[in-house]
């Protein structure tokens, strides 16, 4: 494994690696890697000969009261983690978008989903979020130019922009969404845990629950997403402060007033200062 910090370091391996006719896997992080990280990293490994993990806190994907400053940094021990990658890119936000760059549409060039994709769940109140995740990872595609990239469905508003940025801007890759990693308690990894209470863990808990149970009352054949957010509403107490539970389809993000198999429960909560976000698809 490789640590690189600048573009053009990484521009001339990938045209060696491309000159060898090897296939590249890339895949995308802000750091503070952990098992779900690496879940992506291996299915890139075995799938692609060579792998790119980039490491790096976009600021442009934050919102001015978010946790930016107080993201979790853990280059060394992403470094060990990630050791099954080839090339490590961390660059410095200077690097991203240069010297003195300011955060704002009449500075740089920005790629904006369609609106429809982003005024909804995490988008509704995280206002520019997407614009600065389809920004950043389209400079990433043209550093990395990977054949493949790998994104987790922990984020799938996230995964569900990306796929529809690649189809309408043409971008020579394929986007391979991988399942959720979870604590054998249920509660999916999550760099932001860190932030967590041993007591806040405990209600972070419900998120996961929840959505399970709303699967097992699908799966027994309620299928009135009203009807399905009263069970849900059982798992949580004062300490929740709660964002969103949608149930949305899992192409296109329309509402579902009736569930079916292409639907995805989508939830967000607040637990003190942390914002916590599940998903579960009422699939298989
Ligand atoms: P992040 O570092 O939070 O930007 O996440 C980088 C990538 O890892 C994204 O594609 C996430 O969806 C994915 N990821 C984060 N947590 C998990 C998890 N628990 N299971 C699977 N993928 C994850």
């Amino acid at each position: 494994m490789r640590l690189v910090h600048k573009i053009q370091e990484v521009r001339e391996q990938i045209k060696q690696w491309k000159k060898e006719g090897l296939t590249i896997g890339f895949v995308p992080t802000m750091g503070a890697l952990h098992a779900g990280h690496l879940s992506l990293i291996k299915k890139s490994v075995e799938k692609c000969d060579r792998t790119v993990v980039s490491i790096f806190v976009n600021p442009i994907q934050f919102g001015p009261n978010e946790d930016l400053d107080k993201y979790p940094r853990t280059l060394e021990a992403d470094c060990e983690t990630a050791k099954e990658a080839d090339l490590i890119f961390a660059p410095t936000p200077a690097e991203m978008y240069g010297e003195g760059f300011r955060l704002s549409n009449d500075y740089l060039t920005y790629v904006i989903p369609p609106y429809f994709y982003m005024d909804k769940l995490c988008g509704k109140s995280r206002i520019g979020h997407f614009d600065g995740v389809c920004t950043v990872v389209n400079k990433f595609f043209n550093i990395v130019q990977p054949d493949f990239a790998f994104f987790g469905e922990k984020d799938r508003q996230q995964l569900i922009i990306i796929r529809k940025m690649v189809k309408d801007l043409n971008i020579p890759v394929e986007i391979i969404g991988c399942p959720i990693v979870r604590e054998d308690s249920g509660l999916a990894l999550s760099s932001r845990n860190s932030y967590l209470t041993p007591e806040q863990k405990e209600d972070a808990l419900a998120l996961s629950k929840l959505l399970f149970n709303i699967k097992k009352c699908y799966k027994q054949g309620i299928t009135d997403a009203s009807a399905l957010k009263e069970t849900a509403f059982n798992y949580l107490n004062s300490h929740h402060n709660l964002e969103y539970l949608d149930f949305r389809d899992e192409d296109n993000l329309e509402e579902k007033s009736i569930i079916d198999d292409k639907t995805i429960a989508f939830i967000a909560v607040k637990i003190g200062n942390v914002r916590l976000i599940d998903n579960v698809s009422m699939k298989d």
